[in-house]
């Protein structure tokens, strides 16, 4: 049963009491699992096509990468290689909500540096950025008791979408910092922004600021759910300080593993 109750007030603005109503949801939840389901196993039946695909790319990139005389032949298949690896993240990104959804998202927790690893993930990104220059500024090396292969989705989700999301800039900068014990990641981008109303919608599952191209922003809107789950799962917290226009502040934070 679905609750939900309001307060009501007498004329003169005192409070009297609530009204409430219930509603018999359970059709709505078996949907909701039925969905999970089916995403759940479309994402897992696309993924061993796309593998086995990705596995031949790579392997005549590999045979045709130093043939002069094919420019046409190593154009295709670099393209289709980039195209394939966004199709496989997108489906990696789809198993991961149908995981989270059914509380199947485990963790292999270890201790790490996590200046480490962001310069890992920067370095990556930066690689494939062809405009931005992704700046990094630390002043000290933090440890933290985690699962780096997820916080390293988080930092690689927050950097693209830095990228993706400040076309006509060219700058983005990466802070790593100790607050109150609490070791803060923030990445500073300074493209479209997001209005006040947006910011604590962008982290719902399928939520897509509304109202812009369609064609110059594709996406999903999966990324900054997954990212929250990962990071909430962490006993952080993450969040987003914006202005329209002017750029975003994506940051989260963790707890620090203690004489780090
Ligand atoms: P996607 O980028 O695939 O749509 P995300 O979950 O990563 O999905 O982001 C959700 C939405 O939040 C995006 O559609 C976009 O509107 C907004 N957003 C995310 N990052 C930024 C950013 N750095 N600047 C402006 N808007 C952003």
């Amino acid at each position: 049963i679905g609750m939900r109750s309001v307060p009501y007030y007498s004329p003169d603005g005192e409070f009297e009491g609530y009204i409430g109503s219930g509603m018999d949801i359970t059709e709505t939840k078996e949907h909701e699992q039925i969905k999970n389901e089916f995403i759940g196993m479309a994402s897992h039946e696309l993924k061993t096509p796309i593998t086995s695909i990705k596995a031949y790319v790579q392997l005549l990139l590999s045979i045709y990468k130093n043939d002069d005389d094919d420019e046409f032949l190593k154009k295709s298949l670099t393209t289709i290689n980039k195209q394939i690896n966004k199709l496989t993240r997108l489906i990696t990104d789809l198993l991961d909500v149908s995981k989270i959804e059914s509380g199947r998202l485990s963790l292999n927790n270890e201790v790490f540096v996590l200046n480490d690893l962001l310069r890992e993930c920067i370095d990556e990104v930066q690689y494939t950025a062809q405009k931005h220059d992704i700046v990094f500024e630390q002043e000290a090396d933090f440890a933290i008791d985690a699962d780096r292969d997820r916080i390293a989705q988080v930092i690689t989700n927050l950097l693209t979408n830095a990228i993706k999301y400040s076309p006509e800039t060219d700058r983005i900068d990466v802070m790593i910092r100790n607050i109150d014990n609490q070791v803060r990641v923030t990445v500073h981008d300074y493209g479209i922004g997001i209005s006040k109303e947006e910011q604590d919608k962008v982290f719902n599952r399928f939520y897509r600021v509304e109202g812009r191209n369609e064609q110059t922003f594709s996406g999903f809107g999966i990324g900054l759910f997954v990212a929250s789950e990962i990071i909430h799962r962490h006993n952080g917290r993450i969040w987003v300080d914006s202005e329209k226009g002017k750029g975003s502040f994506f940051s989260f934070e963790l707890p620090l593993v203690a004489n780090s």
